[in-house]
């Protein structure tokens, strides 16, 4: 069917990464007490509380999103290198190693005062080999009587040591000016913010009702709006008023004149459906309550689904449904909408206006759920007493580990999860029906990606 499709795009999406919509990472390394949580509290201001020490997950790492100079990275707190059976060294260049395969650039802080332990070219000596860029700061570099030590640091092979004290903030603006410039390009936030009015894309199979429920909306409500201060409206969408509030129905103009050519009538419906989603915020999608779900109701779910974009079902017709339609509906829907259950739904009726008013704030709902963003910190907590409860399947003998996430994007809101392994497409829909549960987010699709680092 559609949906199993739609599946294999996504689970081919999932595997290739789609490392491109994450923003860059972080990892910031170093011995205990050289001052990395004093350094990580000064780049985040202290504006995400430090999370607990809780098992699984964040155990020994820790992500915060962070900002400067008006770009956005996720910063990993590799946390304390304490010896394990192996001996400091190994757990040290263990660390590394992992800090390099998980981050877009690491952070190796060193207390200057100390200068650098054999500890520290151990850790240089794995940093060198990575492709990836090293910075380094000298911490507790509190004045500048300081300054001579850093500069013996050079010898880690690490290029300039940073000046910085954590604890004062001294320099800590020319590091973040450093480390910003050395992470990879991010990329642009998808569906960037447009000024005005929502864009919706009424859309639907031939003869379910756009037509009637577009006429119903723009009449009864009679404030057809024709301009909105500050906007201009293309020729082909629509101004409507709901609920006190403009609305811009996008390429509505093949609504209002009907294309009645018997030759290619059904290819101009499909790719009109096709722009309208595209170029819509949320969609409106007509299914005809007194009728079966169809292979073409679910061929527009998919585009919207596919497109990412917010979703409200509006049951029409609702007029013509008796008592026994309503029970043979309950099964039919169970079935037929599994991979939607998170769509807003109304039930209406075009023709005798019927709940039409529920439209809006359905529309309003979805697109909050739209926008919405959890913050890694927030993230990261969840989701380590989740995987810590229920680890993912082991894959030929290996058990993919979750060393953290970050919601990399919003419209529509896009998880990454980095891992050691590859996670099955079962445990990660597991995943994001836990991450509903937790966080909601009705109405829109939540997309789960992952990152792999072997
Ligand atoms: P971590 O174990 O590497 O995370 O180190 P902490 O951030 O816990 O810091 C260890 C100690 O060093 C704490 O007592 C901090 O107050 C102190 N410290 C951190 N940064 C500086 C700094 O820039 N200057 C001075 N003088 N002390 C600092
Ligand atoms: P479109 O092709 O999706 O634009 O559908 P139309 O708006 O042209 O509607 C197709 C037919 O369904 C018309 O005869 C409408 O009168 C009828 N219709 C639309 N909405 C309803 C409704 O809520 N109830 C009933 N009973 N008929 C409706």
């Amino acid at each position: 069917s559609e949906f199993a499709a739609l599946d294999a795009r996504i689970e081919a999406e999932a595997a290739a990464g789609e490392a491109d919509l994450a923003q860059p990472v972080l990892a910031v390394v170093g011995r205990p007490n050289v001052g990395k949580s004093t350094l990580v509290n000064r780049i985040l201001g202290r504006r995400e509380a430090v999370v607990q020490d809780v098992p699984g997950v964040t155990r020994d790492r820790v992500a915060y999103d962070a900002y400067w100079s008006g770009r956005r990275f996720t910063l990993v707190d590799t946390g304390g290198w304490e010896p394990d059976a192996t001996g400091l060294q190994a757990a040290v260049a263990a660390q590394a190693e992992m800090a390099m395969q998980t981050a877009d650039a690491v952070l190796l802080v060193v207390d200057a005062t100390v200068g650098a332990t054999t500890t520290e070219e151990t850790v240089a000596r794995v940093l060198r080999r990575s492709k990836k860029p090293v910075l380094l700061a000298a911490n507790k570099v509190d004045d500048d009587r300081l300054l001579a030590d850093t500069a013996s640091l050079w010898s880690l092979g690490l290029g300039e040591p940073h000046p910085v004290s954590a604890l004062h903030g001294r320099s800590s603006g020319d590091l973040l000016d450093a480390v910003v410039a050395a992470l990879p390009t991010a990329p642009r936030e998808i569906g960037t913010v447009s000024a005005g009015p929502r864009r919706v894309a009424l859309v639907g199979k031939p003869n379910v009702g756009k037509s009637s429920l577009l006429n119903k909306l723009s009449g009864e409500q009679r404030a057809v709006v024709d301009s909105v201060a500050g906007t201009t409206v293309d020729p082909v969408d629509s101004l409507v008023e709901l609920d006190g509030e403009p609305w811009r129905f996008v390429d509505t103009a093949g609504l209002r004149k009907r294309v009645n050519s018997a030759n290619g009538a059904e290819y101009y419906a499909s790719l009109r459906t096709k722009t309208a989603i595209d170029a819509a915020e949320v969609a409106i999608v007509l299914l005809d309550a007194a009728e079966p779900l169809s292979e073409q109701d679910l061929r527009v779910l998919t585009m919207v689904v596919e497109a990412g974009r917010a979703c409200v079902l509006a049951f029409n017709k609702w007029d013509l449904v008796d008592e026994d339609r309503r029970h043979a509906m309950v099964r039919e829907l169970d079935r037929g909408l599994v991979r939607v259950p998170w769509a807003e739904k109304v039930n209406i009726s075009a023709l005798t206006g019927r709940s039409v008013r529920k439209l809006a704030p359905a529309l309003r709902t979805a697109l909050k759920s739209w926008d919405q963003r959890v913050p890694t910190g927030q993230l990261n907590g969840w989701l380590s007493d989740l995987v810590a409860a229920t680890p993912p399947p082991v894959r030929g003998g290996k058990q993919p580990k979750v060393l953290f996430a970050t919601q990399a994007g919003i419209r529509p809101p896009t998880l990454v999860l980095f891992t050691t392994g590859f996670l099955e497409a079962g445990y990660r829909r597991f995943i994001e029906r836990k991450f509903r549960e937790q966080f909601g987010f009705p109405g829109s699709p939540v997309r789960v990606n992952v990152r792999v680092r072997e």
